[in-house]
This record gives structure tokens, C-alpha cells and sequence, in this order.
């Protein structure tokens, strides 16, 4: 064998020996000829294995958390089992890493909170950590995954300079310096040029969003509400501002006397409506079918108008006219009708006497031609002519009778006919667009929402999302408790949405125990906000029957409205996502793909 000394041709050389002599190549084997080869004595014992045996030992005895790992690579170590040793180290590193990055995560978490990126606002961020803590609150590992992956969001948005704000309607403060001494200059002035970036935004958006779309009367000043915001937006310098506020103030004047008188109309108007409505309601107060609209008007004229309420008096106006409309026809016939019975019945009762009075005429007739005659031939004909008469008029009378009894027959008809037109009358002036069980909009309801919603959002530029969500496992409430618990469970369901949704926000029945909530101003990320809230606050607030609580949950799909996009479309993809929220194990909420 030869004499090496070089590492490499050692290997070299051992790896050949081992073919030659035919010797298995494994670790041992190779180890003990490398050491034959190189002249040493190869170590009897692996020092470095019983060295790491030692240390996972003691490791696990002063760590009890870490005993079981322990035990498990000594293990791995004993079998020398070098794959498993591998994971099995891997996976303790990993979990003891992520036990202990919490302080990392919440300095970063800090930092970022504090910066001021552009297009984050801080009522994002809040929104985005609320949304994370409540889906994720139970499970440390999945929250502290989320919060980093939410933290690493906000940090690749880039920075502005200045201070951060929490949304364009609320300009945050401008940032002290701790212990309330000055800001040092640069930070002062930063925060001062962002401050005054708002305000510019602001005053732009002031004159597009409140001033603009009031002005649909006087084309020429909308125009120039238009064209002053552009300015103020695009203003670089004081300069272009002084200009700016001398233009504003011109605009102002020009406005007030425009809108002068305007406010006076307004209340007149009103009064005049007030009048009216009172008059009316006392000179209608036998027709009691108008008194739904009656109703209705005093109700949107008892405080403060908003064209809201304006549209939905007028709405659900149309909708009685036209259901009275038919009505009223039917109820005019009826009376048509009774009138017509009724003269025919004066007139029968006037031909009835007139041809009694004509009998007792020819009875006295008769009579007198009795007493003035002796002959019994002429008595015979006196007394045929009595028979005929008399017959006559049993005849006479009989055609009467049934004529009579006829036309009562027909006028108790008619009555019953206008009675129950009236009382229909009535229900229909009650009748809104409401689903009667509820109290939500009826479909009919929710198609005119949505015309009028999509129009809103369209006009002023604004996001409109939907959610469309269906009771979990309804069948077996009905099922279990009967169905006046499931009715009355529905009942619920809508009181605790319209108690927990914004005034603007509308539910609508859409079938059985399935609902549209429009909500208006809203993205899909606030709508499914909305949606987990209303969640929770069903748990809170439980259904009682027979003094049980029950919990109610229900599976929410929700969607944002796409440019153009039609409400069946809306409501399709959002139904889509119900149904993904049901196949995920229901009492979930998804938010529909676009
Ligand atoms: P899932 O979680 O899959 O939605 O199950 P579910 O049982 O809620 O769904 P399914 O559509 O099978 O059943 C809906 C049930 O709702 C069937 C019907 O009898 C009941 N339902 C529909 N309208 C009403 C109602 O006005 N009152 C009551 N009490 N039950 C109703
Ligand atoms: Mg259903
Ligand atoms: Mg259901």
C-alpha cells in the first residue's frame, strides 16, 4: 500500500481499495480504510455522535419544552438516521423561530403603522388588522403568518413624506415632537407641505363632490365648480392659490345669489304640503282606503326632507295609483251596478201600486155596477170581469215578486262586491314594497334600490357591493322548532341587520331564507367587513324561542360591482360565493371573484 499523505489521494485510494477487495461502500467501512490508508488509528468510537447524544441529553433535561424534540433527534441519532435527524432539526428551528418572532413582528408592525404610505390610509390599516385578529385571533401560528404578510403589504407600499393620515375626510395631526418640544424643522415643514397636499385635495374634492352635483339648475356655475377644482388640484405654488381664492370668493358671491330664496321656497313649499295633507285627510276621512298615502306623505313631511325619502314616498305612490287605478274601476262598476238595481227596483215598486191602485179602481167599479144591477145575466159577466181582474193582477203581482226578489238578490251581490273592493283598497294603500313577513324590501322593492343605487354609485363615481346571504341549515330549524319558529326566526334575522347595518345600507327578501343587503359607498373588503360584524352580532344577540336561545348563522357571499355591470350579474356571482361559503362549511363569509 502506498504512503499518502495528501487527504485527496487518500480518498482516492479508498474508494479503489473498497472496489478491489469488493468491500460494501458504507460510512463505517469507508472510515476504517480511509485510517487503515493514512496510517492512523481510526477512532473506535464516533466522538462527534456521542458528543451531539450529550448535548440533546442535557439540552432536554433543562429545557422541558424541548424534551420531546430532544428525544426525537436523539432517536434519529441513535439509528443514524441522518434524513430524519435533518427534518426533525429543521422543523424545531422553525417552530422555536416562530414562537420567538413576535417582537420582531410587532416592532415591524409599529414601524409600519407609524409611516404615512401613500394609498394605505390608516383607517385601511386599522380595517386590514381588524379583519386579521378576527379571522385568525384563535390560531397563533396563522396570526402571527397573517399579521407578517399584512406588515410586509403595508412596507412595499412606498412612503411619503409627512405625517400619516387617517382618511382624506380627516386630516390626521401634525406630528409633535415627544415631550412637546418643537419638530425639528425639516419634519415641520414636511409634515406642513402634506398638510397643506390635504387641504388642496380636500377643497378639490369639496367643490366636484358637494358643490358641483347641487348646481344641476345653473349649468354655467357647475361648470365652473368643475373647472375651479381642477385648478385647485393642480395649484403649485401661492401664487396659483392667491389667484385661485380670488376665482372662489367671485364664485361664492355668485352662488349666494343664485341660491338666494331657495331655502325660503323650500319652506313654503312645505307648509303648503302641510296644509293640504291636513285638509285632505279631514275631507277623505270616510274613504279610508287613501289613508295609507295620506300616511305616507305626513310621515316624510314630519321632519326634515331628504330626497331619499322623497323618492321612496313617490315610489310607493306610483304603486298604489296603479293598483288603485284597478281597483277603483272595479268598485265603480259595483256601484254602477247597485244604482241600476236600485231604480229598477223603485220602478217596479211604482208600477206595483200603480196597477193596484188600478185594481181597486176597477174593484169599485165593479162593486158599483153590482149594486146598480138586478140582472142575473149581467151579474154573471160583472162577475168574470172581477175573475179576469183579479187574475190579472195575481199575475201582475206574482212578475213583481220575482222581479223584486231578483233585483235583491243582485243588489245584495253588488254590495258585497264594492264592500270587498273597499276593504281590498285598503290593504293595497298599505301596501309598500316590503315583503309582509319581514319587513325587508320584496323583490319588486330591491330591483328599484338597485336602479336607483347603480345610478348613485355611477354618477358620483362611488363602489357598490352586495351581499347575498342565506340562512345555515334552515330546513332543520323548521324541522326541530316548526315553521312559525323558522317565520319568526326570519323576523330576527332582519331586525338584527337592520339594527346593525348603516341607515343607508337596504336588506331585501330575495326568496325564502336567502337576502340582498345593497350597500352602497362600500368595497368588497368593507362589505365583507359588514358581513363578519353582522356574524358576530348574531351571536350576541340570540333568537328566543319558547325561552331557548337559538343561534342562527348563515353563509354570506359578497361582490362589488363591476363598470356596467347589471344587478343580476352582481347578484349571480354573489349567489356563487354563497354557494363557496356553504361548500367551505358554512357561517363563513366569501367575497365573489370578479
Ligand atoms: P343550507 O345551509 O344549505 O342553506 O340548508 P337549508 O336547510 O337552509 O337550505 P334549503 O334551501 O334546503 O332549505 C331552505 C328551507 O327554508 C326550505 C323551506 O321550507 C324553508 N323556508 C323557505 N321560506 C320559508 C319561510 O318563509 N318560513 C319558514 N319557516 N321556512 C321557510
Ligand atoms: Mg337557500
Ligand atoms: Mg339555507
Amino acid at each position: 500500500m502506498p504512503n499518502l499523505s495528501n487527504p485527496t489521494d487518500i480518498a482516492r485510494e479508498t474508494l479503489k481499495i473498497l472496489s478491489v477487495r469488493r468491500i460494501a461502500p458504507t460510512p463505517d467501512n469507508y472510515r476504517r480504510l480511509y485510517h487503515e490508508i493514512a496510517g492512523a488509528q481510526a477512532p473506535t468510537e464516533p466522538g462527534a455522535e456521542l458528543a451531539l447524544q450529550r448535548i440533546l441529553r442535557a439540552s432536554g433535561e433543562r429545557l422541558p419544552a424541548l424534551k420531546q424534540s430532544m428525544q426525537r433527534l436523539e432517536k434519529a441519532l441513535a439509528a443514524r438516521n441522518w434524513m430524519e435527524f435533518e427534518k426533525d432539526f429543521a422543523d424545531l428551528v422553525e417552530e422555536r423561530g416562530a414562537e420567538g418572532g413576535w417582537a420582531e413582528l410587532i416592532r415591524d408592525l409599529v414601524r409600519q403603522w407609524e409611516a404615512a404610505h401613500s394609498g394605505v390610509t390608516l383607517r385601511r390599516k386599522r380595517e386590514g388588522l381588524e379583519r386579521v385578529l378576527a379571522n385568525f385571533g384563535s390560531n397563533p401560528a396563522a396570526l402571527r403568518t397573517k399579521i407578517r404578510a399584512l406588515v410586509n403589504s403595508w412596507a412595499e407600499t412606498p412612503v411619503r413624506r409627512g405625517t400619516l393620515v387617517d382618511d382624506p375626510a380627516a386630516p390626521g395631526p401634525l406630528p409633535a415632537a415627544p415631550s412637546g418640544k418643537p419638530a425639528p424643522p425639516e419634519a415641520a415643514e414636511a409634515a406642513a407641505s402634506e398638510f397643506q397636499i390635504q387641504l388642496r385635495d380636500l377643497l378639490a374634492q369639496c367643490l366636484e363632490l358637494g358643490v358641483a352635483p347641487r348646481l344641476a339648475l345653473f349649468p354655467d356655475l357647475m361648470d365652473e365648480a368643475a373647472s375651479l377644482a381642477k385648478r385647485a388640484r393642480e395649484a403649485s405654488d401661492i401664487l396659483v392659490l392667491r389667484g385661485l381664492a380670488k376665482d372662489l370668493k367671485q364664485f361664492w358671491f355668485k352662488l349666494e345669489i343664485r341660491g338666494e330664496g331657495d331655502a325660503e321656497i323650500h319652506a313654503g313649499l312645505l307648509s303648503l304640503l302641510r296644509l293640504l295633507v291636513d285638509n285632505i285627510s279631514e275631507l277623505v276621512a270616510d274613504d279610508q282606503w287613501l289613508k295609507g298615502q295620506i300616511a305616507v306623505v305626513r310621515e316624510v313631511i314630519s321632519h326634515p326632507v331628504t330626497s331619499r325619502e322623497l323618492y321612496y314616498a313617490e315610489r310607493s305612490f306610483k304603486d298604489l295609483l296603479l293598483k288603485q287605478g284597478v281597483l277603483k274601476h272595479g268598485l265603480n262598476e259595483a256601484k254602477a251596478t247597485l244604482k241600476r238595481m236600485m231604480a229598477s227596483f223603485v220602478d217596479r215598486l211604482g208600477e206595483m201600486s200603480e196597477s193596484t191602485g188600478q185594481y181597486h179602481a176597477k174593484i169599485a167599479g165593479h162593486a158599483a155596477r153590482i149594486g146598480q144591477t138586478e140582472d142575473i145575466q149581467q151579474l154573471n159577466q160583472i162577475l168574470e170581469d172581477l175573475q179576469a181582474d183579479t187574475k190579472d193582477i195575481q199575475r201582475e203581482m206574482l212578475r213583481s215578486r220575482e222581479e223584486l226578489l231578483e233585483a235583491r238578490k243582485r243588489v245584495e251581490e253588488a254590495e258585497e262586491k264594492v264592500q270587498r273592493l273597499q276593504v281590498e283598497l285598503e290593504q293595497v294603500s298599505e301596501m309598500v314594497h316590503e315583503d309582509h313577513l319581514t319587513g325587508a324590501l320584496n323583490r319588486r322593492g330591491l330591483e328599484d334600490e338597485f336602479e336607483r343605487e347603480i345610478a348613485r354609485g355611477d354618477r358620483l363615481h362611488s363602489p357598490l357591493s352586495i351581499a347575498v346571504l342565506d340562512v345555515d341549515h334552515f330546513k332543520r330549524l323548521n324541522d326541530t322548532l316548526g315553521h312559525q319558529a323558522g317565520d319568526e326566526a326570519l323576523i330576527h334575522l332582519v331586525r338584527v341587520v337592520k339594527e346593525t347595518l348603516r341607515p343607508t345600507d337596504v336588506i331585501a327578501r330575495y326568496g325564502g331564507e336567502e337576502f340582498v343587503i345593497i350597500l352602497p359607498d362600500t368595497d368588497s373588503r368593507e362589505a365583507v367587513q359588514v358581513m363578519i360584524r353582522l356574524q358576530r352580532e348574531l351571536t350576541k344577540k340570540f333568537f328566543l324561542h319558547d325561552n331557548r336561545r337559538v343561534l342562527i348563522t348563515f353563509s354570506a357571499g359578497v361582490a362589488l360591482r363591476a363598470p356596467n355591470e347589471t344587478s343580476e350579474s352582481l347578484i349571480a356571482r354573489a349567489d356563487r360565493a354563497v354557494y363557496q361559503a356553504k361548500q367551505a362549511g358554512r357561517n363563513r363569509v366569501v367575497s365573489a371573484e370578479a
